[in-house]
């Protein structure tokens, strides 16, 4: 190996975080070859047995890989790490301490903030990553991406959702014999994610907790909170059944649709998109 090739292999791109860079590193970015990545997530319960952050932490740490996988794959573009913002709607389970609620209209303003100030400095490029299903998280996520991208030349993205409202999960996971589709919130695919991304993080009491479902889809429970259905502990689906192993699948898909839609962002390929009954029901939300 000449010396030349040793050099290259031993110094990977950087991993640039934008916190860290001066206005005038910010500045020299190609505006039309950066790719910026928005991790945005409430602060909220998540079981007795997971930390508040999970979902924020999640999106930060696959935000992180992907861009890493990017710089292998297209080394020739930049990728820039946003400061995960702590921040979403989850008012149906504010009734347990640790969950941190905003308007979705908040969410909006914060979106359209970001990408506009990178708007404004002729950036094209944002990836939303949320790991907050939440409709009304959702729409003030969407309300913001879509009134940046009428506002500047930009093309913005929110994969997770798509991938969630298409159930693309449970076509695309091993078998395992239950029914995945009633593990809603700190169950056992999110118990599975922190187990495999953050062992040290999940109580050991998660082996004991009772299998608990409910349909939070259904118009009945629509406005009601967690604790007024029941839901004691805060968790809905089966944590007990978590492991390491499903988690690890399950990180590397996230990783994966956070990679591809930036990607596809750039190159001008179709973007995943929202159902249509998703889209509708997001639609009819009123904004709390
Ligand atoms: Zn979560």
């Amino acid at each position: 190996m000449n010396k030349k090739s040793q050099k290259k292999k031993s110094t990977p791109a950087k991993l640039l975080k934008f916190e860290e860079m001066t206005w005038k590193q910010i500045d020299a970015l190609d505006r039309k070859k950066t790719i910026f990545f928005l991790p945005i997530s409430p602060l909220e319960e998540h079981g007795p047995h997971l930390p508040i952050g999970t979902d924020i932490l999640t999106a930060q740490v696959a935000a992180n890989e992907a861009i890493k996988w990017l710089q292998y794959k297209r080394p020739e573009l930049t990728y820039v790490l946003l400061p995960p913002v702590p921040v979403g709607f989850c008012k149906f389970n504010t009734d347990f301490p640790g969950s941190v609620s905003v308007s979705g209209r908040v969410v909006k303003d914060i979106v359209y903030s970001y990408c506009s100030s990178l708007g404004n400095h002729g950036f094209k490029f944002v990836v939303i990553c949320t790991y907050h299903m939440a409709i009304g998280h959702l729409k003030g996520i969407y309300a913001g991406m879509k009134k940046a991208m009428k506002a500047y030349d930009m093309q913005i993205c929110e994969p997770w959702g798509p991938y969630f409202y298409h159930n693309e999960v449970e076509k695309r996971e091993p078998k395992l014999g239950f029914d995945t589709s009633k593990e809603v919130h700190a169950g056992f695919r999110e118990t599975s994610l922190m187990k495999y991304q953050y062992p040290y993080l999940v109580d050991e009491s998660y082996k004991t907790l009772q299998s608990i479902y409910r349909d939070l889809t259904s118009p009945k429970v629509l406005g009601k909170s967690f604790k007024q259905l029941g839901l004691k502990d805060g968790y809905v689906g089966s944590p007990a059944r978590a492991d390491a192993d499903y988690g690890r699948w399950f990180f590397s898909e996230t990783v994966n649709v956070y990679a591809k839609a930036a990607l596809a962002l750039y190159d001008g390929k179709p973007l995943p998109t929202l159902p249509k009954k998703t889209q509708a029901l997001m639609h009819s939300l009123f904004w709390q």
